[in-house]
């Protein structure tokens, strides 16, 4: 995809104006520290669009990237891991939920990355699951390639494509650039 532009709009601590303009929606979600700000910042070849951050739990709001002015990139808050009290941590999964069960009737694709080195968390199989429920458009996005082993690699993509199941999927790396242009492709599938 040819990115002209790319523009931080809004960051909001609730739904509330995410859907107004009835724009399409490319939505991240992650836990903390996969590479989610990464991976915008790949995919929008920018250096410093979606903050990137070594600290976990760093992103605490829905903040929206208007590409091209055609589409939005909705970056949502990392999950699994967030600093604070267990309040602050429902108070971020109540927000991924209220965006994901919010019925958007335009196009709407969710991005769900995943550690390629981890593999899928049960958190990742249980968001998985919910986006299976809500039938989400779907894909799943295997970050960090680049930490695996040449010798590790087959044995870890089956690992992960058995647990995933059939869906859109891309292993790459968002900060080698690996993939990345598939990455589109996938999403614009
Ligand atoms: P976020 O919390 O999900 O937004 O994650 P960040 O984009 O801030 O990345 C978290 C950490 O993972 C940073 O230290 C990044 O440099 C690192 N990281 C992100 N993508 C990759 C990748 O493709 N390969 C490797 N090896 N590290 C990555």
């Amino acid at each position: 995809m040819e990115i002209k532009s790319a523009v931080f709009k809004k960051g909001s601590p609730s739904i509330s104006g995410v859907f107004d303009d009835g724009l399409p929606h490319v939505a991240f979600i992650g836990r903390s520290n996969v590479g989610k700000s990464s991976t915008i910042n790949a995919l929008t070849k920018s250096k410093n669009l979606a903050k990137t951050s070594s600290a976990p739990g760093a992103t605490k709001h829905i903040n929206m990237f208007l590409i091209n002015n055609k589409f939005y990139i909705v970056d949502l808050p990392g999950y699994g891991f967030v600093r604070g009290s267990v309040g602050k941590r429902d108070t971020l999964h109540n927000l991924i939920e209220s965006y994901l069960s919010y019925p958007y009737d335009k196009e709407q694709k969710i991005v769900l990355i995943l550690d390629a080195k981890v593999g899928p968390t049960k958190d990742d199989l249980d968001i998985l699951s919910s986006l299976e429920r809500l039938g989400k458009d779907i894909v799943v996005a295997i970050n960090k390639v680049d930490r695996l082993k040449n010798s590790e690699i087959k044995s870890a993509q089956q690992k992960i494509l058995s647990l995933v199941g059939p869906h859109k999927i891309v292993f790459y790396s968002a900060e080698k650039g690996e993939s990345v242009k598939e990455l589109w492709l996938k999403i614009n599938s």
